[in-house]
């Protein structure tokens, strides 16, 4: 029996995490057996609300001690003006660094029937299948000094970019052994030109690759170029592998060219414990309203089947899944276009279409 800890988090979080749960569910219905515990606790915005913290201890132990956590999201504007200190958003980094959760992987591809849903044309994006690296417990995020204070008289706000040889070595090592169960291919996005920590960013990765991976073809990537290469032709694209602050924005970029950010979801990994949750935030423009896209999270706990249970098959029976829904042409309104055969349909019911088609393909 595997221990999931389970953080519905803020907003659309605790709807989309409800499908994401009862299609885990039906997982075990078709393998006809109990194969997880499930413990909740709250985090960000709603813990603070309620413990005057966005994690409490309690929280954080849940998490070190169960074999996966599965995360909502958390946020809103209720608590946009709290201090930094017990902002929401801190629980995400205070679990991401605690759990030592270097990497974040983000597939970004396109279904075929959301083709049209993209902002980009047809020829552009169809077929493309990108998986983004983003390091997540170093760079700009957590470097020292930081703050804002009077310096000389002048008020001065300061963040630091560090990096050192070992974070960047892990991350590029995570991505090269990616890329070879893949299409052997990575692109690693710095700013060498300006920037001196990924200056040295690009020495280590090329060290790695030329040491450890010469049969995976690298290519070194500035952000603005790839910022404008994502757009311009998103296919050359298989794993590209960047810092915290460049892969947080592209990753959104990336996002939106498969049609919403409502689809996306992704993996930390790296640590003891691996956490899963969509890319999305907490939505407050559409929370409690019944509209939020459950896709990300559902596909969330595929990934988490896939990469901290060994489940391929099962991983593989929700993704299948996910492409009949669309196939049939059911669509949360955020990848909705009126169309012959498509029908526009709430968090629930999306999340009812996905179990429907688990089961029907194993009847
Ligand atoms: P957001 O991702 O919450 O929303 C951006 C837009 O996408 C909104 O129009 C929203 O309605 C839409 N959207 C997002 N998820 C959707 C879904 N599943 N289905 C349909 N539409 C969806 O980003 P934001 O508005 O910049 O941030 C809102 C709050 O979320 C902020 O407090 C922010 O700090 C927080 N946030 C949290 C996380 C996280 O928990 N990992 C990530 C990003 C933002």
């Amino acid at each position: 029996m595997k221990k999931l800890c389970v953080f519905p988090g803020d907003g659309i979080g605790p709807e989309v995490m409800a499908e994401g749960l009862a299609v885990l569910k039906t997982i075990e219905q078709v393998a006809g057996k109990q194969m997880f515990t499930t413990e909740s606790a709250l985090l960000g915005g709603s813990s603070y609300d309620v413990h005057g913290v966005p994690m409490t201890d309690q929280a954080m132990a849940l998490a070190e001690s169960s074999d996966a956590v599965l995360l909502g999201a958390v946020g809103g504007p209720k608590w946009d003006a709290l201090p930094f200190a017990v902002r929401p958003e801190r629980a995400l980094l205070a679990l991401r660094k605690n759990l030592g959760l270097f990497a974040n992987i983000r597939p970004a591809m396109v279904y075929a029937p959301l083709i049209d849903a993209s902002p980009l044309r047809r020829e552009l994006v169809e077929g493309i299948d990108i998986m983004v690296l983003r390091e997540l417990t170093g760079g700009i995020y957590f470097g020292e000094p930081r703050g804002v204070s009077m310096i000389d008289g002048v008020e001065t706000g300061i963040n630091t970019e560090i990096y050192t040889r070992p974070e960047i070595e892990r991350a590029a090592r995570m991505a090269f052994e990616l890329a070879r169960k893949r299409r052997n291919h990575v692109t690693s996005v710095d700013k060498a030109n300006v920037l001196e920590s990924t200056e040295l960013w690009r020495k280590v990765v090329s060290e790695v690759h030329a040491k450890e991976f010469p049969d995976v073809t690298l290519v070194h990537m500035l952000v603005d170029n790839c910022a404008m290469q994502l757009i311009r032709w998103p296919k050359q694209f298989d794993v590209i592998v960047t810092t915290n602050l460049f892969g947080d924005i592209l990753t959104d970029e990336a996002s939106m060219i498969t049609g919403s950010i409502g689809m996306l979801p992704s993996a930390s990994l790296g640590g003891k414990v691996g956490m899963y949750e969509p890319i999305h935030g907490s939505a407050p423009d559409i929370a409690g309203k019944g509209l939020a896209n459950p896709l990300a999270t559902i596909l969330s706990v595929a990934m988490m089947l896939k990469y901290s249970f060994d489940m391929p098959g099962e991983a593989a029976l929700i993704d299948s899944a996910v492409e009949k829904v669309l196939t049939g042409g059911w669509r949360t309104a955020d990848i909705f276009r009126e169309g012959p055969g498509v029908t526009k349909v709430g968090t629930v019911e999306m999340g009812e279409k996905v179990r429907q088609a688990i089961l029907n393909s194993t009847r």
